[in-house]
């Protein structure tokens, strides 16, 4: 088994870093445990004593409203709302707007089958208030994407599930929650937070898996460069770098981004890379600020706060890392990054270093009342990174799925489809590498 990697460190997205007592996740800083393949992965690796749990005293997030970092509504849950009093109480919200946000419950669910935008179907089942003041800058958030573009199907399937089986998002999530009280009381309720990390830093995983890989077989630095088929039903790999070679091989798992995918087969199969290709993808940048504490007014008391496309402002969100998780900050100081550009402010990912860093802090002064000078700047980007799953991506998918079924021993995985989330793609990995190893062994190959 051989392991080529393009960049001259493993884990993609995935990188922790060091610097001057912070502990600063450059990408991805946790995961969700409401499906089971990340924590699952961690406990095989050994992992499992260093999960970390959020700060639950802490365990809400702030949504921007004139200026203003307002308490998202306890119990909201991405889209709809699991209780009433709090939609009554905020601020967040007109009469008008919190009225038509309950009135969900009533409205018939869609007849028409077939994908639909999640801003339409957000603004259909719970009115514009809801979608602008708060679904668009949370699903925006996960997505660094623009909602109205997104699927509905392919990005939270399960909202609409809820619609169809019960009619209404609210009368689902009622349900639910009443059936996880239930499992609570019972005592066999969710174990861990809804997020977790790793007390190290995400890199750990990383570490712990190149750590099982057979000696000798990752190379760094050594870009694919291109893939041909054999006569004899085998591949040859081309690499490139320091190592440049090329090699006979069984099978090909590909796993860098869609876009890359693409021009490794565009000569295989050229309907396949333009599908892979015309997956669209959306930049972002974080700056990660280190700040004295007592230079920070605000009180940190959550996770972080999500900014609506309609305030105008220059920055996504804000994620208040030292609060989130311990051990990300020396003693007396604080770090907060700071998410900048995505798909629907895509020109600010190409301003140059000094001006992100400028524009963060004038962002994070302005909304959490901070003086002083920064004690850690850190500024990380990520061209393209992050696939958006537009409507008709289902239909994109299953070409994608057709494609490979006329590429025997040619293997994908990734983002591009099956959920960006860290579990989803670790899941979708471990599928396709157990396809893999399946189909080599019917083939009575080696490895
Ligand atoms: C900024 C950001 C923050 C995120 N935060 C979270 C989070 O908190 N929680 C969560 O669950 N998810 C998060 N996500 C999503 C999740 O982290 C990613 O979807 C996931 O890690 C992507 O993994 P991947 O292996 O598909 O792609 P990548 O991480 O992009 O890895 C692709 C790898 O392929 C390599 N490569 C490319 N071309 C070649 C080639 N020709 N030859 C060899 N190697 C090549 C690249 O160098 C890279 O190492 C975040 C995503 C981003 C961008």
């Amino acid at each position: 088994m051989l392991l080529f990697e393009a960049a001259p460190r493993l884990g993609g997205v995935l990188e922790t870093v060091r610097q001057d007592g912070f502990l600063i996740e450059r990408g991805a800083d946790n995961f969700i445990t409401n499906v089971p393949w990340g924590i699952d992965l961690c406990r095989r690796l050994g992992l499992g004593d260093q999960l970390l749990q959020n700060n639950h005293q802490h365990r809400h997030a702030f949504v921007v409203r004139r200026g203003r970092l307002h308490r998202i509504p306890e119990g909201f849950m991405i889209m709809a709302p699991s209780r009433i009093w709090p939609i009554v109480t905020t601020p967040i919200f007109s009469p008008w707007g919190k009225l038509r946000m309950v009135w969900e419950y009533f409205v018939p669910p869609c007849k028409e089958e077939g994908d639909e935008s999640l801003a339409s179907f957000v603004r259909r089942r719970f009115g514009r208030e809801t979608y602008e003041r708060l679904v668009q800058p949370l699903i925006g958030g996960i997505y660094t994407g623009d909602p109205a573009k997104l699927s509905v199907r392919a990005t939270m399937p399960r909202f609409q599930d809820m619609e169809r089986n019960h009619g209404s998002l609210i009368r689902a999530i009622w349900k639910q929650a009443a059936k996880q009280r239930s499992q609570l009381q019972s005592g066999s309720g969710a174990r861990y937070s809804m997020f977790v990390t790793l007390r190290d830093g995400i890199s750990s995983l990383i570490d712990a898996l190149a750590g099982r890989l057979p000696r000798g077989s990752v190379h760094l630095g050594t870009p694919v460069t291109r893939l041909a088929r054999d006569p004899s039903g085998g591949w040859t790999v081309s690499v490139g770098g320091a190592e440049a070679q090329s090699l006979p091989c069984d099978a090909v798992l590909l796993a860098p981004k869609a876009t890359a995918a693409a021009s490794l087969v565009a000569d295989l199969h050229p309907p396949f890379a333009r599908t892979l290709s015309a997956i669209p993808h959306a930049s972002c940048c974080i700056v990660s600020l280190g700040y004295r504490r007592d230079h920070v007014s605000h009180a940190l008391d959550g996770f972080g706060f999500v900014v609506p496309h309609t305030e105008h402002r220059r920055i996504l969100s804000g994620s208040f890392s030292s609060v989130k998780y311990a051990g990300r900050a020396p003693e007396g100081q604080t770090l907060v990054r700071a998410f900048i550009g995505g798909e629907m402010q895509p020109e600010l990912t190409a301003l140059p270093e000094d001006e992100l860093i400028a524009l963060a802090r004038d962002e994070l002064g302005q909304l959490l009342g901070i003086s002083g000078e920064p004690t850690l700047v850190l500024v990380s980007r990520y061209e393209r990174a992050m696939p958006q799953y537009y409507v008709g991506h289902g239909e994109r998918v299953e070409q994608i799925e057709a494609g490979l079924k006329e590429l025997p021993g040619l293997f994908f995985t990734g983002n591009a489809f099956g959920g960006v989330g860290i579990p989803m793609c670790i899941h979708k990995s471990e599928l396709v590498a157990e396809q893999a190893i399946s189909q080599l062994r019917g083939d009575g190959g080696g490895s």
